[in-house]
């Protein structure tokens, strides 16, 4: 039995004090009991004041990103122990921001600034295993592009992702696992994937698991739908076979849109 676990990115969107109330607002709707998992990911900088404003919730916090060492000179990376050191216990690796693959298409003068976001399949492994051993949650997030779904190449752009993202990963660890499906051209376009296609990706990435590992292994990892997910759409998604939760974005930043999809799970 896979426990729903609905996820809240909060991306870039809250200053700290924004996020400190919002996170306050949402233990107090939550309550002691929540239906199924429950996970917020605040901006770097609000980690620590939100973990403390959670304590005694069941909220989990997590962190949007990490880096595969523990401390350096990695100027700007922020590594698994001192995001735990924070009070994060989870944190997303590999979403489609921060490889630099946008929903909503990103404008620069000069397309050489979106190197900035540059994560791809081998440092998503990096930080994956890194954040495991640190004795982290790890999401991770894969997604096809719409011109790679146009092009029909949906299941082997997602495979391929999970394949290297999990490259070195024992089954002990994959089946705490959560996989982030994330289409990129419903992430934050309102256009949600139809619930069944979402279910049949979803398990299309089980079954990548169950082939690089065992069915016991693809049968334990739980599997997020993220991309435009409302309350009016969780019903439906969360209510298929091979979709085990939410990766959030917008609706996550309003507690009564929040609360809307949880009550769903
Ligand atoms: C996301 O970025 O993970 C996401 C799913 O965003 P939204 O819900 O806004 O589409």
């Amino acid at each position: 039995m896979r426990r729903i676990f609905v996820a809240g990115n909060w991306k870039m969107n809250k200053t700290v004090e924004e996020s400190v109330a919002l996170a306050k607002e949402l233990k107090a709707a939550l309550g002691h009991n929540p239906p199924c998992d429950v996970a917020v990911a605040p901006t770097y900088v609000a980690i620590y004041p939100v973990a403390q404003a959670l304590e005694g919730s069941p909220v989990i916090v997590a962190a949007q990103n990490t880096f595969w060492k523990e401390s350096g000179a990695y100027t700007s990376q922020v590594s698994p122990q001192l995001l735990k050191a924070a009070g994060a216990s989870w944190v997303i690796v590999g979403h489609s921001e921060t490889r630099g693959r946008f929903g909503v298409e990103e404008k620069v003068e000069n397309e050489d600034a979106l190197k900035v976001f540059g994560d791809n399949d081998a440092s998503v492994n990096a930080k994956a295993k890194f954040a495991i051993a640190a004795g982290m949650g790890v999401i991770v997030a894969c997604g096809e592009l719409l011109s790679e779904r146009q092009a029909g190449t949906t299941d082997a752009v997602v495979s391929a992702q999970i394949e290297g993202a999990l490259k070195g990963i024992p089954a002990s660890d994959v089946k705490d696992l959560v996989i982030a499906y994330e289409p990129v051209w419903a992430i934050g376009t309102g256009e949600v994937c139809a619930a069944d296609e979402a279910d049949r990706v979803c398990g299309v990435i089980r079954d990548t698991v169950k082939k690089l590992y065992d069915d016991a292994t693809g049968e334990s990892v739980r599997i997020q739908y993220g991309g435009s997910v409302k309350a009016d759409n969780a019903k439906e998604l969360l209510g298929k076979p091979n979709i085990d939760g939410a990766l959030v974005g917008g609706a996550s930043l309003k507690v009564a849109d929040f609360m809307g999809i949880i009550n769903n799970a």
